[in-house]
């Protein structure tokens, strides 16, 4: 049982009431949060990753079906998971933040960063590679995650990886008036050419929650970009992929048009048949 499964059973037990998010009457998978018909369960595969990650999830951000948090943890082993507490880090993230095996990172918009904070649009030059790159990574809506960076102080003595779609020149963030938003970026419009050699691209595909939003990037695929921008190519187009397979069989379970791909697990499927 990886760290997100683990949180999902720990904050669904704090609950009194059934969390109702809609579609709340499919019958779902306990592990996928997928309708029990569209589980994708026999198809996860983890990846060989260089890199951890540790999520700080908002509340009932872990209850909800489309979050993609839980895709990380599918894929990299090296992944924690962690409520947000407006007082204190548990002890266990504070431990991990200072454990010397990891190097952290927050990942967030470079234009938040306080002025004594490092931001990175890229790997460091000077990355200590004797270490694990640890990613903190906010699971919440834009709005929260927002929230959970100012009142927290232990982030903002963290450097910060600024993926480039992250950064936006004047565009500021979209979506700040939504609840349902993640973390909600725009692509730059350039193709980045250190990612050229991935044959998939990372447009966002994500379209479980507003569709409408072009742009927008879920959790998981600011995960993937991450990975990539630190050279673990094979993770982030894994991560990719799955999170694809997600998005479809997702989609399957509701009535609504499916815009994902509908040849997501034939694609997934033959980057794991590769792999190994
Ligand atoms: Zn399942």
């Amino acid at each position: 049982m990886h760290a997100v499964q683990r949180l999902f059973l720990y904050r669904q037990s704090l609950s009194t009431t059934e969390f109702r998010a809609r579609g709340y009457k499919i019958i779902r998978c306990e592990v996928c949060r997928l309708g029990v018909e569209n589980c994708i369960c026999a198809l996860r595969q983890q990846a060989n990753s260089s890199c951890a990650f540790a999520l700080i999830m908002y509340d009932n951000e872990v209850l909800k079906p489309s979050n993609t948090g839980r895709l990380i943890a599918d894929v990299i082993p090296d992944t924690h998971a962690f409520l947000w507490h407006r007082t204190q880090p548990s002890d266990e993230l504070q431990q991990l933040i200072t454990n010397p095996k990891y190097q952290a990172f927050l990942i967030f918009p470079g234009e938040y960063a306080n002025a004594q904070q490092e931001v990175h649009e890229c790997k460091p030059v000077d990355f200590d590679e004797s270490k694990t790159p640890l990613f903190i990574l906010i699971d919440a809506t834009w709005r929260q995650a927002k929230k959970i960076f100012r009142k927290s102080d232990y982030l903002a003595k963290l450097p910060i990886v600024s993926i480039p779609a992250l950064d936006l020149e004047g565009e500021g963030i979209k979506g700040e008036q939504g609840d349902t938003e993640e973390l909600a970026v725009k692509e730059r419009q350039s193709v980045d050419p250190r990612n050229s050699e991935l044959v998939y691209n990372f447009d966002s595909r994500y379209q479980m929650r507003k569709a409408e939003k072009e742009g927008q990037l879920a959790t998981a695929e600011v995960a993937a970009k991450v990975l990539n921008m630190f050279d673990d190519k094979q993770s982030a187009i894994h991560l990719d992929l799955w999170f694809d397979v997600f998005s479809y069989r997702y989609q399957q379970s509701k009535s609504q048009k499916n815009q994902a791909n509908s040849g997501a697990i034939a694609l997934y499927k033959e980057f794991i048949a590769n792999k190994l």
